[in-house]
């Protein structure tokens, strides 16, 4: 079972009260009980000790009227209910009226058993003296003090002072209950703040009542719930920034796979990766693709003759045509040394030959001035059309057929 925190304020409090207040209760009782009873035993002394001298010498004498007198007088006093003198354990005269408590007694027992000292029933002090001398004297004072109505004042007073402490203890106890709830409250509070924190709401804070260790409590939750969140939030920054790194490199890499180092077209894997979609693209539309594959002429004797690093410039150069001459829509890749792949997508034949034709031209009439040089060059190119027949390893082939056979033809020329 759940125990709040205020029912166990109100019960430590209570049970802990309860308990102070009925042992101080037992105590003060039987302290105000033990002064009030041996008030009434010295008083009962002290009359019975008068007593014997005063009636020493009428009992000597014989005079039992005077001894008579003298204890009527006494027993007149509302302090004493009943006195009596014994010589030689036989009565000599009596007063007064023996309360219940002694009539059980016999006689001759009745001292004996209270001889020498205070018998206390509780109620009732019985007082008894003997003197040796010329025979026993007994004296017995039964006072009429009644330790009970005594203690009266007392213990109506420690009822007011125990309601009093009562009504302290329920106070105390409601106070501390109060508090509870309070302390239960703010604890909740912050169970329910945590909770959201963890389930991901950063904004989530708890009030700041006051000024005690709970308020300081929910501050310092509040300024770690805004760390925390300030913490989220650059983090999320962080990574949205990363993750934008990352797609930009992921994108240059992607163009660096595809790309040819030297003249920045598509290599060619992508040119030919290119050439597949649109050969399936053209199928599926059936609008013509055509591809041409031009070969610089006589490339080796550029190299051999101007260097290396000439005919790199050449390369380029021809590449430059070749991005220059094209549409936007057209691919262009070089797919080896000095050889280049052309694909021309929604093109009829006669107008791919036209193209081909015309970047012909072009190259011829380019001059590279290269390391102080001036070199020219020529290309030769083969021309085909996607047929039905056709897949795309067909259709190069016999696009390779038509160079193979320019290159026969004399070079510097298209045929398709
Ligand atoms: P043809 O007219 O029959 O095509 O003759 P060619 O000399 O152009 O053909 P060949 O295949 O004999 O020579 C091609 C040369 O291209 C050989 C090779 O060293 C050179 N080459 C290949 N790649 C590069 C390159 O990236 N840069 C340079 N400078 N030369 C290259
Ligand atoms: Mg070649
Ligand atoms: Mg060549």
């Amino acid at each position: 079972m759940k125990l709040h925190f205020r029912h166990r304020m109100f019960l430590g409090i209570a049970i802990i009260e309860i308990i102070v207040m009925a042992v101080l209760v037992l105590v003060i009782k039987n302290l105000v009980h033990a002064e009030q009873s041996g008030y009434v035993h010295r008083r009962a002394e002290t009359l019975a000790g008068m007593l014997a001298v005063a009636v020493h010498e009428p009992v000597e004498k014989g005079e039992r009227a005077n001894v008579q007198k003298l204890l009527d007088e006494v027993t007149k006093n509302a302090d004493v209910s009943y006195v009596r003198v014994l010589v030689n354990d036989k009565e000599f005269a009596f007063s007064g009226e023996r309360t219940s408590l002694l009539k059980g007694y016999k006689d001759d027992h009745s001292f004996d058993q209270v001889n020498d000292g205070i018998y206390d029933v509780h109620k009732d002090i019985v007082y008894s003296l003997k003197e040796k001398a010329k025979g026993e004297l007994n004296i017995c004072v039964q006072t009429g003090l009644d330790v009970a109505k005594l203690n009266a004042p007392e213990e109506q007073l420690l009822v007011k002072v125990g309601g009093l402490a009562m009504l302290a203890v329920l106070l105390s106890s409601g106070l501390a209950g109060l508090f509870g709830v309070y302390l239960t409250r703010q604890i909740e509070l912050l169970k329910e703040a945590a909770n959201k924190v963890a389930g991901g709401d950063f904004q989530a804070r708890v009030p700041v009542v006051g000024r005690d260790e709970l308020s300081e409590t929910a501050e310092a939750f509040n300024a770690m719930a805004q760390h925390v969140r300030e913490v989220y939030d650059n983090l999320q920054d962080a990574v949205a920034a990363r993750t934008e790194e990352l797609r930009v490199e992921k994108e240059r890499a992607e163009l660096l796979s595809m790309t040819d180092e030297l003249t920045g077209l598509m290599n060619r894997r992508a040119v030919f990766s290119s050439a597949r979609i649109e050969v399936a693209q053209a199928r599926r539309s059936s609008l013509p693709v055509s591809i041409g594959v031009l070969d610089i002429d006589f490339f080796k004797r550029i190299n051999d003759t101007y260097g290396h690093p000439t005919g790199d410039a050449v390369i380029r150069r021809v590449s430059n045509v070749l991005k220059d001459s094209l549409r936007e829509a057209d691919i262009v890749g070089r797919i080896g040394g000095e050889e280049f792949m052309v694909i021309l997508a929604n093109t009829l034949p006669e107008d791919a030959v036209t193209v081909m034709e015309r970047i012909r031209r072009a190259v011829e009439a380019e001059v590279i001035v290269h390391g102080g040089v001036s070199v020219s060059c020529t290309v030769s190119c083969g021309l085909a059309t996607l047929g039905a027949a056709d897949d795309l390893d067909s259709l190069v082939a016999r696009a390779d057929e038509c160079l193979y056979q320019a290159k026969n033809g004399g070079r510097n020329q298209v045929v398709s």
